[in-house]
């Protein structure tokens, strides 16, 4: 059947049990340093995603780096990734990933998932994106039940990192990139139901000054002072909002010294850098860079900074465009409004991008108030986005859509 209105009907057919699917996700606290919950998370994705008879695999992941508040190198341990291929020698190749840790800690009071009204249900991690990994599921069973899926062949990604930005799965992102033509991610879409467009990128970096403790009474000039030194390193940041345009930095969290009359040797701070291009990304590192040179050369002191633009600008591409036309006319077919523009926000699809594989990243469920205790699901969209997935790839797979960079 050229609309593929069986595999639709068995979506719509499906509507109670992915609601309950996400219910029972929500309940089970995944937050990204919640290792217990991660486990337990990634222990039901196992056994559901088994459905759709790929190769699933479990990837161990290193714990995630980072520089702690004495200015010393610690790591995080993180959850375990999946991975589940189908048919990877297939002509035509999709990467379809979301992440199953939600912002919400093992302590959080958000904990639970409540009924709003009869489309509605809010919880911790319903939309975001534990929703979304219900969508994919469903769009790919739904997807394996045509006699056209032997042209297809998929790859499922699903990590457990995204929440803090990826540090650790970043390179199993980058590797999957390179073997798919395009990309399909289950992040929410906007709140009005928009998809996202171009996205900015975004860098945190942490900036450590050391100097020399020394009594402030008896011998001051021994002393320097990391907190004022730090303090002007701060003002020369703030500057680069001026100097640079198209880009927004913001020192998040600043620390150090100890006892007052004590000239203080430890100061550190962290930043968020947003940037509207990859010129401007480059700008904003040299611009850091040579405030590291000038810092560090200074007399008694030493500088550092740790950090990077974990997720990189994502431009709307004339390959994002074909795509956003194809999942338009499979939105024709629905009744569904395909629509997008341009965010602040970051995801997995800039990664994507980065890597050089075309996506469109917001295809999971509708809602809002994520990272928030109002977090609510629009419990219709679980239907309709899995349809508007499993249509676009029964449509790469009848021949009706054909992305111009396969060849
Ligand atoms: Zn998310």
């Amino acid at each position: 059947m050229a609309t593929h209105q069986m595999q639709l009907d068995w979506i719509d057919e499906q509507a109670a049990r992915m609601q309950s699917l996400v219910e029972q996700w929500a309940h089970v606290n995944s937050g990204s340093y919640n290792l217990g919950g991660l486990n337990t998370m990634h222990g039901m994705l196992m056994d559901e995603f088994a459905v759709l008879r790929g190769e699933l695999r479990s990837i161990d992941l290193p714990p995630a780096k980072n520089i702690d508040w004495a200015g010393n190198e610690s790591t995080t341990p993180v959850g375990d990734a999946l991975s589940i291929r189908m048919r990877p020698d297939a002509p035509l190749r999709v990467l379809l990933c979301i992440h199953y840790d939600t912002v919400y800690s093992a302590g959080h009071p958000f904990q639970q998932v409540t009924r709003v009204d009869d489309n509605t249900i809010r919880g911790p991690g319903v939309t975001d994106a534990k929703g979304g990994l219900v969508i994919l599921l469903h769009a790919l069973q739904a997807f394996e039940q045509s006699e056209h899926a032997s042209k297809v062949g998929w790859e499922v990604l699903i990590n457990p990192d995204e929440e803090i930005g990826s540090p650790v799965s970043t390179p199993l992102l980058h590797e999957a990139a390179k073997r798919n033509h395009f990309g399909m991610l289950y992040e929410p879409t906007l709140e009005d139901g928009s998809f996202a467009g171009a996205r900015r990128g975004s860098g945190y970096f942490t900036l450590v000054v050391r100097g020399r403790a020394a009594h402030v009474g008896r011998n001051p000039d021994q002393g320097r002072n990391a907190i004022h030194l730090l303090a002007d390193v701060i003002r020369q940041v703030a500057e680069l909002n001026e100097s640079i345009p198209g880009a927004t930095i913001s020192v998040g969290k600043i620390e150090g010294g100890g006892a007052v009359n004590v000239v203080p040797d430890l100061a550190i701070c962290r930043l968020n850098a947003r940037v509207d291009d990859v010129e401007t990304q480059k700008k904003v590192e040299a611009a850091v860079r040579e405030i590291a040179e000038t810092t560090g050369a200074l007399e008694g002191f030493e500088f550092f900074f740790d950090g990077q633009f974990y997720s990189p600008p994502k431009p709307l591409t004339e390959q994002t465009l074909a795509i956003f036309d194809a999942m338009k006319a499979c939105g024709e077919q629905l009744d569904v409004p395909v629509r997008w523009r341009d965010t602040g926000g970051v995801c997995d699809g800039n990664r994507l991008a980065a890597a050089g594989l075309p996506n469109v990243d917001t295809l999971g469920a509708r809602g809002g108030g994520i990272h928030s205790d109002r977090e609510f699901l629009a419990l219709d969209s679980l239907v309709e986005r899995a349809k508007l997935s499993a249509l676009l790839l029964l449509r790469l797979a009848d021949g009706s859509w054909r992305p111009d960079w396969i060849d």
